[in-house]
C-alpha cells in the first residue's frame, strides 16, 4: 500500500530544497506592515521585503482596498488590440518617473518576462533598422535575470545554467565587479573597480561590434549578494555601448522603485540606458507585474509599415492585467504620498552603519551596502559550502523571528521602505543572533 500522501507534496516550490523543507515547512500564514505571522501564531520580522518586492510594506490598506474595487469593476481585458484605462494610466506613470526619453511601456508579468522582453525587444529594433546581424548579448558574470531562457543565457550563475542545455547562443559575459581584497566593508559604491567595463572593449574586439546587440547588467547585482557598482562604472558601460552603437538595457527588477533611495538606478547614476527592464516593487510585490520601458527611438523604429499591422509579434494573455495594474497606481501613489523613496535615501545610513556593526561577528569575511540592501558574505564551512547560509535562514525563521534570504553563504538584507529605524536595528540584532548561533 501506497505510504499516506503528505499534503505538502504536490506544490514542487521553486528554488527550493524540495524534501527538507517539506520535512519542517516554514509557513507563513498572514502579513501587515513589516512581519508574518506564521499558522502557529508567531510574529516574524520580514528583513527582504517579501522577496525584493514588497517595497511598500505588507498588506497596506490603500493597495488592498485598490485591488478589491478593481476585481468587482473590471477582472479582466484582453490585452491584444483591446485595452482598458488603468494600463494606459499606470504606464504614463512609470515612464514619467523614468528619465530622459525612456517614454514607453510594454507590460509582462514578471522579472523573468520583462528580460526576455527586453532582449526580444532589442533583437526587433536590429531586425527593423537593416542591422539584423547584431543578434550577440552581453551579460555578466554573477548577473541573475531570472530564469526564462533568454535570462539564464545573459546571467552568470553557474547553478542556474549547467542543467538547461545551451540556452541562446553566442552569448558573452562581462566580468563581475568584486574584488574582496580591494572593496571589503565598503559601503555604497566601491572607489575600485570601474575599468572593469573597459573588458567590454576586448569583447568587442573578439565579437565584432557589428555582432552585437545589446548589453545587459543590473545597476547592482542583487541576488548574488548584494554587488554594488563601482564608481563610474556604469557611466563608463554607457560610453563604451555608444562608441559601438550598442544597446545598453539595465535590468532594474531590484533596483527599481526606491531600493537605492530612486525611482530608479539609472537616476541614481546619472545614466539613462535603453530600456529599463521592471517588475517586483511595481506593485510593491501585491499582484505579479513586469515590464519594459523603452527609448523613443527604439519604439520609434519599430512604429513603421502600415498602420493595421502589428508592429512586435510578442506579449502575454496577462499584459497590463487589471489587478496588476490597480496595485500599481495604488503602490506610485502611496511611494508618492509617503516619500518612500526619498525616505530610503535618508535611511541609507543609518542602515549602513547599522548593518556594518556586524563585521567582528565570528565568520563575517565582507559586508557590502547599498540604498536599503545589504549582502554579508559568511566563510563557507570547510566541505559544505552554503551549509552555514542554508542553516542561518532556517535558524533565523524557527528560532530567531526572522526571515532575510541566503544566497550561498551570503546573507541578504533588503527591508521594505517603510521601516523604521528602530526596526533596523532589531533587524541587525536578530541577524547578528543568527550569524553567532551558525558559527
Ligand atoms: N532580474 C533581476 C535583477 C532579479 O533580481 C529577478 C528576481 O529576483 C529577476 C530578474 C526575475 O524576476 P522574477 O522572479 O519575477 O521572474
Amino acid at each position: 500500500m501506497d505510504a499516506p500522501r503528505n499534503d505538502l507534496d504536490a506544490w514542487w516550490m521553486p528554488f527550493t530544497a524540495n524534501r527538507a523543507a517539506k520535512r519542517d515547512p516554514r509557513l507563513i500564514a498572514s502579513a501587515q506592515g513589516m512581519h508574518y505571522r506564521t499558522p502557529d501564531g508567531r510574529t516574524l520580522l520580514d528583513g527582504i521585503s517579501g522577496l525584493w518586492c514588497c517595497n511598500a510594506g505588507h498588506g497596506h490598506e490603500r493597495i488592498v482596498s485598490a485591488i478589491q474595487a478593481q476585481a468587482g469593476r473590471l477582472d479582466y481585458a484582453p490585452p491584444f488590440q483591446f485595452g482598458h484605462e488603468g494600463a494606459f494610466a499606470l504606464a504614463a506613470r512609470i515612464e514619467a518617473l523614468a528619465p530622459g526619453d525612456l517614454d514607453h511601456v510594454f507590460f509582462c508579468n514578471s522579472g523573468s518576462e520583462a528580460v526576455d522582453t527586453a532582449l526580444k525587444i532589442a533583437l526587433a529594433y536590429r531586425h527593423a533598422t537593416g542591422e539584423g546581424g547584431r543578434t550577440r548579448f552581453v551579460g555578466r558574470e554573477r548577473g541573475y535575470h531570472g530564469t526564462g531562457f533568454g535570462g539564464i543565457s545573459v546571467g552568470g550563475l553557474p547553478a542556474n545554467r549547467k542543467a538547461f542545455g545551451h540556452g541562446l547562443s553566442g552569448t558573452d559575459h562581462l566580468p563581475h565587479t568584486y574584488d574582496r581584497e580591494r572593496q571589503a566593508f565598503s559601503k555604497g559604491e566601491p572607489e575600485w573597480g570601474a575599468h572593469l567595463a573597459d573588458e567590454l572593449e576586448r569583447i568587442v574586439a573578439l565579437h565584432d561590434a557589428a555582432t552585437i546587440c545589446a548589453v545587459i547588467v543590473e545597476p547592482m547585482a542583487g541576488s548574488t549578494g548584494v554587488l554594488p557598482p563601482p564608481k563610474g562604472y556604469l557611466q563608463k558601460l554607457r560610453s563604451i555601448c555608444d562608441r559601438h552603437g550598442i544597446l545598453l538595457i539595465f535590468d532594474e527588477v531590484i533596483t527599481g522603485f526606491g531600493r537605492l533611495g530612486f525611482a530608479f538606478a539609472a537616476e541614481r547614476y546619472g545614466v539613462t540606458p535603453d530600456m529599463i527592464c521592471f517588475a517586483k516593487g511595481v506593485t510593491s510585490g501585491a499582484v505579479p507585474l513586469g515590464g519594459v520601458i523603452v527609448r523613443e527611438g527604439l519604439h520609434a523604429a519599430l512604429m513603421t509599415g502600415p498602420e493595421r499591422a502589428i508592429e512586435l509579434f510578442h506579449g502575454y494573455t496577462y499584459s497590463g492585467h487589471p489587478l496588476a495594474c490597480a496595485a500599481g497606481l495604488a503602490a506610485l501613489d502611496l511611494y508618492r504620498d509617503e516619500g518612500l523613496f526619498e525616505r530610503s535615501r535618508v535611511l541609507e545610513p543609518v542602515f549602513a552603519d547599522a548593518v556594518m556593526s556586524l563585521r567582528d561577528e565570528p565568520n563575517v569575511l565582507d559586508i557590502r551596502t547599498l540604498g536599503l540592501a545589504a549582502g554579508i558574505d559568511l566563510a563557507p564551512r570547510p566541505d559544505a559550502s552554503g551549509g552555514r547560509g542554508y542553516d542561518a535562514m532556517v535558524h533565523a525563521f524557527n528560532v530567531s523571528d526572522l526571515v532575510i534570504r541566503v544566497s550561498g553563504d551570503t546573507l541578504a538584507l533588503c527591508p521594505a521602505l517603510i521601516v523604521s529605524e528602530d526596526q533596523i536595528g532589531e533587524l541587525v540584532e536578530k541577524t547578528r543572533v543568527v550569524i553567532r548561533a551558525v558559527a
